[in-house]
């Protein structure tokens, strides 16, 4: 049997323009993150904000610090959150390395981390204002390079979707619950608007193979997958715990 539980692990609020073309405006989203029991094995599937950024978010951040407000509340760090469902975690997955998806990986001991081999090459000596903080994945745990789709337990039940575009090695999670097919979809697609209308965030790495990574979401969609956004505040209004 396949749990999977998702919780918020901060907030950030930016400018809607960087979220969405045509955006206007300041948005508050959620930043996420995936607690994933297996007989096999714990994971989280991307880890949130680190815990340096309550004390001064722009010594941890530099010059993010202007575009993204990120707020981690007390109880909300990807340990914290862990230590109420679970007795530590096994394993990490990271959908890509931007600074409020693996900020947390340091938090959850010495655990393996999974993450494209593209993603790791882009991660590493790029422009500081893309998204990358080396403190975030230099953090001295095992990284495990994958190169394309990955079965997490070998049993099909929790797999590795590439879905570049967003970043250069992104990928999204499927799970396989008793009762359903969930997509983890990260940053591949930000919200449900985004799904919707098509209206794509305007900076990528590459817009042509993010819009390619969303059709492939819709495609799986169609065929029954239940998708859960990469920041969506309408499926996480709050800081309550979702049995997904
Ligand atoms: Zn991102």
């Amino acid at each position: 049997m396949v749990t999977v539980h998702g919780f918020t692990t901060g907030w950030i609020t930016t400018d809607r323009a960087g979220l969405i073309e045509g955006g206007e405006g300041q948005q508050r989203i959620p930043v996420l993150s995936y607690l994933i029991e297996h007989a096999k094995g714990r994971l989280v599937f991307d880890t949130g904000l680190h815990q340096d950024l309550r004390s001064d978010a722009r010594a941890r951040l530099g010059g993010l610090a202007d575009i993204f407000d990120s707020v981690l509340p007390t109880g909300l760090a990807v340990d914290e959150r862990v230590g109420g469902l679970s007795d530590g975690v096994d394993l990490i997955v990271c959908s890509h390395l931007h600074y409020d998806h693996c900020g947390g990986n340091a938090h959850l001991g010495d655990v393996p981390v999974l993450v494209q081999r593209d993603e790791w090459d882009a991660a590493h000596g790029g422009d500081p204002l893309a998204g990358y903080l080396d403190a975030d994945f230099e953090t001295g745990q095992d990284v495990k390079l994958l190169d394309g789709e990955h079965d997490v337990f070998g049993d099909g039940s929790v797999v590795c979707i590439p879905t570049p575009g967003h970043t250069a090695g992104h990928q999204s999670l499927r799970v396989r619950t008793d009762e359903r097919e969930l997509l983890l979809t990260g940053d591949a697609c930000y919200f449900g608007e985004t799904f919707d209308t098509g209206l794509m965030p305007v900076f990528a790495n590459d817009l042509e193979r993010q819009s390619q990574s969303l059709e492939l979401l819709r495609t799986m969609a169609a065929g029954g997958s239940h998708l859960i956004f990469g920041h969506d505040a309408d499926q996480f209004p709050d800081d309550e715990v979702v049995a997904l």
